[in-house]
């Protein structure tokens, strides 16, 4: 990559979330290899961010590659209108296999924000088929769930996207996030609130959507299990749909396979993305029960009403395939663990830095919660210059590795956090 290169990119390339006048600096990654990203300079940096909860198997995996390769030896794409093909059905078949149990019929979108949009669809033809006007949702502050119009409906309402979209979006039920922690006693006061929203609102509610235990782009908060429990319980006592986004959380991110497994619940749909491809490419899956996918197919519509280009996109599906087979061989669980072991070990010794407000720790990912919020890329360039790639927001910093990363690297990353502070 040449200046010219760089100079290009920046007057005409949007990146996430950056002013196309006052771009933030964007670092040259030529390859990247294991848990090492490889800058055009030739520097490596250890990775701390698995491409935003992605890549859990770490980079240039020979058995992702493999499969990769040779579905793009057959076909890299075909219509799922009408065909069906081996890479979805055997997609399918663990997805079924390891979700909670009742997730039986899966819908394969094209990213996380649109798996939301995929559920929160099936929850209003659902109620449109038992012949039920049910069209607000009911969420959580401080939640995320994406960048597309029904998503950011339910993400937090202080961030900017409901001022600036106000009109456009639709006005949901927000009650507010879990106080009692992960790993802490729990308060029976903390769902009060949610229990009397619900109350309150059932007959207009379709589903309530939450992000189950870590709350993550809206603060990267970690909740108690006994929260999601007695969600469950309100929801199936008011006879409301819940709807799991574990995007961020799901394969193995939390310690569990999936959040929801934290709280022993099944939800009646699950979003999945992220990690579903092992971070190779964008797919995600929305997961529901027989019952909802048979109300909806019942229904006046007489079929549910979504269907993108890409769906069941054969690559996509022979990558996160051979990615759940990995997780099937089980090493992640140590590996987490050892992650987890190692993070409270190293990070927890922050909290009583002046600058630190709070530090928290949930299998395989770490955060350390700043008084006030940092530059990002004045942090991030003292963060490459150390040899590892962090990208904080807001007050956060935060790591969630690569499972594969070894005790040393994720020394690397949490010494380059500790040495930041300072
Ligand atoms: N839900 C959650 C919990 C997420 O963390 C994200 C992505 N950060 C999304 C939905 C949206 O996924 P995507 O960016 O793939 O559209």
């Amino acid at each position: 990559m040449t200046p010219a290169d760089l100079e290009f990119d920046q007057r005409h390339i949007w990146h996430p979330y950056t002013s196309m006048t006052h771009p933030l600096p964007c670092y040259p990654v030529e390859s990247a290899q294991g848990v090492e990203l490889v800058l055009a300079d030739g520097r490596k940096l250890v990775d701390g961010m698995s491409s935003w909860w992605a890549a859990i198997h770490g980079y240039n995996h020979p058995q992702l590659n493999q499969a990769a390769i040779s579905q793009i030896g057959k076909m890299s794409h075909v219509m799922f209108g009408g065909i069906t093909h081996p890479s979805a059905i055997a997609l399918a078949r663990q997805l079924v296999e390891m979700t909670p149990a009742g997730l039986e019929c899966a819908f394969l979108a094209d990213s996380g924000s649109v798996a939301v949009e995929v559920a929160l669809k099936m929850a209003m033809q659902y109620w449109q088929a038992k012949g039920e006007k049910r069209q607000r949702l009911l969420t959580l502050r401080n939640g995320y769930h994406g960048d597309t119009f029904g998503a950011m409906a339910v993400c937090d309402p202080q961030n900017s996207m409901h001022s600036l979209y106000q009109g456009y979006l639709p006005e949901h039920l927000f009650a507010p996030a879990p106080q009692s922690r992960f790993g802490d006693n729990w308060d029976e006061t903390d769902i009060t609130p949610f229990a009397e929203m619900l109350q309150q609102h059932h007959r207009d509610i379709a589903a309530v959507v939450l992000e189950p235990i870590v709350q993550g782009a809206g603060g990267m908060r970690i909740y108690h299990p006994t929260y999601l429990q007695r969600v469950r319980a309100l929801c199936d006592e008011y006879g409301v749909l819940l709807i799991a986004d574990e995007i961020a959380t799901g394969f193995g991110r939390t310690g569990k396979l999936f959040a929801c497994d934290h709280a022993q619940i099944s939800p009646d749909i699950m979003c999945l993305g992220k990690a579903l491809t092992g971070g190779y490419m964008t797919l995600s899956a929305t997961l529901t029960t027989r019952h909802v996918a048979n109300t909806i197919s019942d229904g006046e519509a007489g079929c549910f009403m979504h269907g993108p280009t890409f769906m069941g996109n054969p690559l996509a599906c022979a990558v996160a395939s051979a990615s759940l087979s990995l997780l099937a061989e089980n090493r992640w669980q140590g590996q987490v663990a050892a992650i987890e072991a190692q993070l409270r070990d190293e990070l927890m010794a922050l909290k009583s830095h002046p600058a630190v407000a709070d530090v928290r720790v949930l299998g395989a990912i770490g955060v350390v919660e700043m008084r006030q919020p940092v530059n990002m890329a004045t942090l991030q360039k003292h963060f490459v210059e150390q040899g590892v790639w962090i990208r904080p927001f807001g007050k956060l910093i935060y790591l969630m590795p690569p499972y594969i990363i070894s005790a040393d690297q994720l020394s690397q990353l949490t010494g380059a956090i500790s040495r930041a502070l300072n």
